[in-house]
């Protein structure tokens, strides 16, 4: 086999065999073939797409290409979680002890932040002591008798799809639909999981800024599931504006406390119900989305859910009584009201941007080398669609620094008032063919 040959059958519009996806795959992880076969390749796909049985071949040979984590030790359906990422977005800190208090098991890897978006270890180790270094056996062993566990990512999942998003990156070919699919599905098989539920971000602070990309996505990621034996689900949600009202890190574990109490920001509620509804089906607890969703909320309402948060936290290290003392989590020092500069109606409030503006006080990382500041971070005070008088506080500014322009600057520029607004649709819709 020649991948010269290869590259001029995509490129030509034939269907790649499993056996030359493989050949690829396993050549360019080795280092045998070279970047500019590479990508010509992903060119190639990028223009002529590839077929339902070339994604799913894609797709494992890139989880073949390197460690896979077997989690067949734990029992019960695995179901994963995947958010394609987004603005304040809690819904995994709320979720891994919600359907932890339903018997369901969460073996989680996670990752750190980058750039406008969160990542869901920084957050929890907000907490202080919790750490994601546990070995392994240790995280199988509280998996098995707690049912929720957080670990950082290993070394050599999918190196495979490392490489080839590094060359995406600088090429122009990032996005491609089968090529953006088959990554983000590798890692989620690779790191074990059984079944699995993807949270598509669609609108300003997402990936995917238009429905139709979203809807094309989801499509294409839950065929991949579904083809290669996992029974996928996806919800496509809103991305427009930040979820809850929470952005940074201490503030949103206070925010998934007050949420697994029943008394969260109601968008954020509804797209964990949304999400934890369908982890409760695939993990075969409930029959139908409307018996699933009574579950979880049974256990908001009777407090198990708090308590499995509880022990999750004390299980990893962290201080458990930020539950009932949230103010023993991280403290800005500053605390500075941006108020409304008219009266009105909250028209619109440019998601990624309002990210950016959190990074700037410290709560997310422009790099990777960044270190991040646990305790700043904004409190949305309005939404899209609720009304404002002018001189009523917008947004709240946790700081660490006294002078905050910047950030003020970037608020104002971002977050428009207008006589009347359209509320946005939280839950776009929910894909699972
Ligand atoms: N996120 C991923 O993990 N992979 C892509 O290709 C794009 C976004
Ligand atoms: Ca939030």
């Amino acid at each position: 086999m020649r991948m010269v040959d290869i590259i001029a059958n995509k490129r030509d519009g034939k269907e790649l065999s499993t056996e030359e996806i493989n050949f690829f795959i396993d050549g360019y992880t080795a280092g045998d073939i070279p970047d500019y076969q590479a990508s010509a390749l992903a060119m190639a796909i990028f223009f002529q797409d590839m077929t339902d049985n070339e994604r799913a071949s894609l797709t494992m040979a890139m989880v073949n290409s390197g460690e896979t984590i077997d989690l067949s030790g734990i029992e019960g359906v695995k179901v994963d979680k995947h958010s394609t990422g987004g603005v304040g977005d809690t819904t995994t800190l709320v979720l891994a002890p919600l359907v932890g208090a339903l018997d369901i098991p969460t073996a989680k890897m996670s990752g750190r932040g980058l750039g406008h978006t969160g990542g869901t270890i920084d957050k929890l180790e907000a907490v202080k002591g919790f750490h994601v270094e546990i070995t392994n056996e240790e995280f199988m062993e509280i998996v098995n008798r707690d049912k929720v566990a957080v670990i950082g990512q290993s070394g050599n999942l999918t190196p495979a799809d490392k490489k080839m998003y590094a060359l995406r990156d600088v090429t122009g070919t990032v996005n491609s639909i089968p090529l953006i699919a088959s990554s983000i599905m590798s890692k989620k098989i690779a790191a074990g999981a059984d079944a699995i539920v993807l949270d598509v971000k669609t609108g300003a602070g997402a990936f995917m800024k238009t429905d139709e990309d979203a809807q094309n996505l989801a499509h294409a990621m839950v065929r991949i599931g579904n083809n290669v034996g996992r029974q996928t689900m996806a919800v496509i949600s809103d991305m427009s504006q930040p979820l809850g009202y929470a952005i940074g890190n201490a503030l949103e574990v206070k925010e998934a406390i007050d949420t697994l109490k029943g008394e969260g920001p109601e968008d954020l509620t509804e797209l964990v119900l949304t999400l934890g509804s369908q982890m409760v089906v695939l993990a075969k607890k409930a029959e139908t989305l409307e018996e699933a969703r009574e579950l979880l909320k049974e256990v908001i309402a009777n407090g198990k859910a708090l308590d499995k948060f509880r022990t999750f936290l004390h299980n990893q290290g962290g201080d458990e009584t930020v539950v009932d003392h949230p103010e023993r989590l991280p403290q800005a020092e500053f605390v500075i009201d941006v108020p409304a500069k008219q009266t009105g109606v909250v028209s619109n409030m440019v998601a990624d941007e309002i990210g950016i503006a959190a990074m700037l006080l410290g709560a997310g990382r422009a790099t990777k080398e960044d270190e991040i500041d646990l305790a700043v971070g904004l409190m949305l005070r309005k939404k899209v669609g609720e009304a404002v008088k002018e001189g009523e506080p917008l947004v709240t500014i946790y700081s660490n620094r006294e002078n905050v322009d910047d950030v003020i600057a970037k608020i104002y520029a971002n977050i428009s008032i207008a006589d009347s607004a359209v509320e946005p649709t939280l839950i776009h819709s929910i894909v699972t063919e």
